[in-house]
This record gives C-alpha cells, structure tokens and sequence, in this order.
C-alpha cells in the first residue's frame, strides 16, 4: 500500500496559508458569479488576488501532457461539465451551476479547493444537487479522522450521494496534498467501509466528491479537459483541504 506522508506543524502551518488563499479566492470568485460575467474574466480576478497574497496559480500549467499543459487559474465547469473546465469567453447565464475550483502553492506548499455556485436563480433540481454535494463533502470530512481507515471517508460520501438518488464519479478522485498538488492516497468517492489506508494524524488530504445528478459515467472533450457528463444532467462539486487530527479534521480551506 502507498506510504502516507504525514507533515510537521510548521508545514501544516504554510498548508493553512494557502489553504485560506485557496478559500478566499474562492469567495471572491463567487461574489462575482452572475449572470453575463464570463468564466475568462473569473479567472483573471483570482489569478490576480492569488498573486497579490504570494502565491501561485497551482493548476496553470499542470498536467501530464506537457504539450497540452491547463492554461489556467481557475478550472470553471458549467451545468454538465464535471470538473476541470478551461475559462474562455463564455458568459454564464441565468439558471446554471458554475464549479469553480482552485489550486494555490505559496513557500512550496499547496492548497486546494473547490465550490458550486448557482448563477442567478436556479431550478429546484440543480439546488438539490448543490445541497447534497455539500453535504456529501461534511460527511466525509465528519469520518476522515486518526484511527479511522480512509474508505470511511469515501463510503460516507458515497452513502449520503446514493441515498438522495445522485452518483458520485468513479474516474475521478480526491488526493493527498502537501509538497505536491497529488500525492497518495487516492480518495475515492466511494468504498466499503473499514477499508483503505489508516488515517493518521497530520495526513492532509484534499477530499472532493464530484456528484452527478444522473448517471456516473463521464466523458472527456477533445480539449483533453473537460469532463462531462455521458447524459448531459448537471453535476456538482465541493472541495476541502484538511488536516487530519485525533478529532474533528481541521480545514485549511475553510473561508471567514
Ligand atoms: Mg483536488
């Protein structure tokens, strides 16, 4: 099985600094979601606050292909697309739900992050499917503590998303975070319980159930990034960092 880094205090600490860069770029962003603003301009906005704070862009130019590295700040997936939607000159519109989620890496440590908005007012489906993909993320930040093994975390998500009758994604997957945006363990979003690696104080895990409101299955753009749904139902995403602790895990990407 993967060995777990566990971080020292002071490195804990750097993660909690750009775990909060992480959340209130996050809240700017949504303070300026609305209908007519386009995904390009969300994204120069947080690009320029992560950089006044020290940080960094940690998505811009990530990916394993390096020719088709991301491009930029923010990954902005609207209605049916699931994650990791490239910002252009789209402008959202009134009744869709925008994902937004940012990485940030400031004095070489990382935090991650990820919200659904609603743009305008939006139908009784899409505000179900928000609530429960938030809820979802509480539930499994509610099991990921010392002594617990990691598919508590996964199965608790994946429990309270099938109950409300949605389906968490299989191909895509949460992860530790620390000196590096990925690093093990993998964190599904589904997974028999009392299984996985132990969860160990001082582990930091970025936990982000990706919920469907049809079927599980997704499929990939030509651009080589955008996921969608196969069915074209909306999908929501919610993200936190956290730092494992005997207790209640602490979230370094909690805003205000
Ligand atoms: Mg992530």
């Amino acid at each position: 099985m993967a060995k777990v880094p566990v971080k020292s205090q002071r490195e804990i600490a750097l993660m909690r600094e750009s775990g909060r860069i992480v959340a209130e770029a996050l809240a700017l962003v949504g303070g300026h979601v609305r209908p007519g603003v386009s995904t390009r301009e969300l994204d120069a906005l947080a690009e320029e606050f992560i950089r006044s704070q020290g940080g960094i862009p940690a998505f811009k130019g990530y990916g394993p292909d390096r020719r088709n590295a991301f491009p930029a700040t923010l990954c902005v997936s609207i209605d049916d697309v699931v994650v990791h939607g490239i910002p252009d000159g789209r402008r959202l519109e009134e009744g869709e739900i925008v994902s937004v989620d940012v990485g940030v890496k400031k004095n070489g440590w990382f935090g991650d992050g990820a919200k659904t908005f609603p743009v305008g007012r939006i139908n009784e489906e899409k505000a179900r499917l928000l609530k429960v993909t938030e809820e979802a993320l509480e539930k499994g930040i509610a099991q990921a503590r010392a002594g617990n093994k990691l598919h508590d975390v996964s199965s608790a998500v994946q429990r309270h998303v099938e109950a409300a009758g949605y389906a968490v994604v299989r191909d895509l997957v949460g992860h530790g975070i620390g000196k590096n945006l990925h690093e093990d363990p993998a964190v599904p979003n589904f997974g028999v319980p009392g299984t996985g690696v132990l969860l160990r104080e001082d582990m930091t895990l970025a936990i982000e159930p990706m919920v469907n409101a049809g079927t599980f299955a997704v499929r990939l753009d030509e651009d080589g990034w955008t996921v969608r749904t196969a069915d074209g139902r909306p999908s929501a995403h919610f993200e936190h960092t956290v730092a494992i602790t005997q207790g209640e895990a602490e979230i370094l990407t909690r805003h205000g």
